[in-house]
């Protein structure tokens, strides 16, 4: 999402003339786009916000700019002090930056960070540059695979979570301007579409999306989406368990571009702890998703996120979550130590664990995950994959399968970025597989 967010603003900024680069040292304007979602991600924009101080030091005219959930939640503390910063700009106000610039260097406000009830992501997005004209840089490649912004916010207040209060409230995007931008993405080139949201199974539930039928969802947006002419391959992130309906399950059956590939995040494999972060399932009905899921798409690769050491999570509840992994052999998972975020309703709950225990337990689920995903990944080999290309080299070509597997293939290949390539994989190593073309 963030990813997202920060091509937004590079588009909304070429407008005004602003050109997307990398370098610091030459850059008239540093963008800041901040996550606060473990208090790690929080420490580091603070620390970076020190080390610019110095470069503005020396070049007071750079202008520094904190945009995302730090500045959502604590752009008022950061402005007041830290001097340096010229602007804040929140998670909803994004798509205003090169105005909300003109007005912070003209004396207004330098905080902008209201949250209206109200929609807030516009009809047409910036433009999308076409391939072989990307980026204002010249020399950045194009995108083959792109995001698109379906939904904002989040209402469904997981007691950890800081998502609800720094991307305010649920809003799905009209339907018709989600299948207008794939379509203009799509003949600008691009190949793979992946729709955005925090929980993209409510899409439409809490506010209309103007289509003529009142039971659209998100398995109806799928379902127009991949029959954009010309797209080759979609996926989605992210899925509440809560809100996965067979009707959407039922997709990977029968949409011929939709990826086989699902990220599930489960959080944890006790329903004591499910119950205490407010997740609103059971480890019993999560299992019978997963079971289902390799019913209708028998080669779907699936991956989930982990919390461990969640206030009052024992010795029990951590093996529970050990279990649900051996059960459910995932391909892959991103795993965190739990993490107290301001104003959510864990961080008051007294029964915190111990950080060496946490620690402790993050590494015996991560040790025992890199084993599983190994062996998964060893299933390729042998197996015929189409590959996405990403890089070509005199030498070599990197590319991505539909269950999103990095594949290397070690040898020239006429082939350019966007193309698809079938490849017989021979290799498999921990974050990657090697594959020969056929
Ligand atoms: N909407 C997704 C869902 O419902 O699962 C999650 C999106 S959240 C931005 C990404 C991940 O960050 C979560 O799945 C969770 O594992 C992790 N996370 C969120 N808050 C956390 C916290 N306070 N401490 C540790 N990890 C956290
Ligand atoms: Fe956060 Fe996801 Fe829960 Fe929303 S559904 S509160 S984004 S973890």
């Amino acid at each position: 999402m963030n990813i997202r967010d920060s091509e937004i603003m590079a588009q909304s900024l070429s407008r005004y003339g602003y050109v997307e680069g990398m370098d610091l040292q030459d850059a008239d304007l540093v963008i800041l786009n901040t996550c606060s979602i473990r208090a790690k991600a929080e420490q580091k924009v603070m620390s970076l916000l020190g080390y610019l101080r110095k470069t503005k030091e020396k070049r007071p005219d750079m202008k520094i700019c904190v945009a995302g959930c730090v500045a959502q939640q604590e752009g008022k503390t950061i402005i007041d002090r830290m001097p340096h910063v010229d602007l804040i700009i929140g998670t909803q106000n994004i798509y205003k930056i090169g105005e909300y610039l003109l007005d912070a260097e003209h004396g207004g406000n330098r905080v902008k960070t209201n949250m209206e009830d109200q929609y807030k992501i516009p009809a047409f997005l910036p433009d999308v540059p076409s391939e072989g004209a990307d980026a204002a840089d010249d020399n950045a490649p194009f995108q083959f695979s792109r995001f698109v912004t379906i939904m904002q916010g989040c209402n469904n207040y997981c007691t950890y979570c800081v998502v609800p209060y720094t991307r305010g409230r649920e809003v799905s995007r009209r339907a018709q301007d989600i299948v207008d931008e794939v379509a203009l993405l799509v003949r600008s080139g691009v190949k793979e579409i992946t729709l955005l949201g925090q929980n993209v199974n409510s899409y439409a539930r809490t506010n209309e999306v103007h289509c003529e039928n009142s039971n659209y969802n998100f398995s109806s947006l799928l379902r127009e989406v991949s029959a954009v002419k010309g797209l080759k391959r979609l996926r989605f992130t992210t899925s509440n368990p809560k809100d996965l309906t067979d009707e959407l399950m039922s997709c990977f059956k029968d949409v011929d571009n939709l990826c086989p590939q699902f990220h599930l995040p489960v959080q944890s494999g006790s329903d004591a702890v499910l119950k205490a972060m407010n997740r609103k399932y059971s480890v019993e009905q999560y299992l019978g998703q997963v079971e289902k899921l390799r019913e209708y798409c028998p080669s779907i690769s699936i991956s989930t996120d982990i919390i461990v050491g969640f206030p009052g999570e024992t010795d029990e509840d951590f093996e529970g979550t050990m279990e649900l992994l051996e059960k459910v052999q995932y391909h892959g998972s991103f795993s965190f130590k739990y993490s107290d975020r301001p104003g959510t309703r864990s961080s008051e709950f007294e029964n915190k664990v111990d950080e060496e225990v946490k620690s402790k337990r993050l590494a015996r689920f991560q040790a025992r995950q890199d084993e599983i995903g190994l062996e998964r990944n060893k299933e390729f080999i042998g197996q015929e994959k189409e590959i996405l290309v990403e890089t070509v080299s005199e030498t070599s070509v990197k590319g991505r399968t539909n269950t999103n597997h990095i594949v290397h293939v070690n040898e020239p290949v006429d082939t350019k970025p966007g193309e698809l390539l079938r490849v017989k994989i021979n290799f498999a190593g921990q974050h990657s597989l090697k594959g020969e073309l056929v």
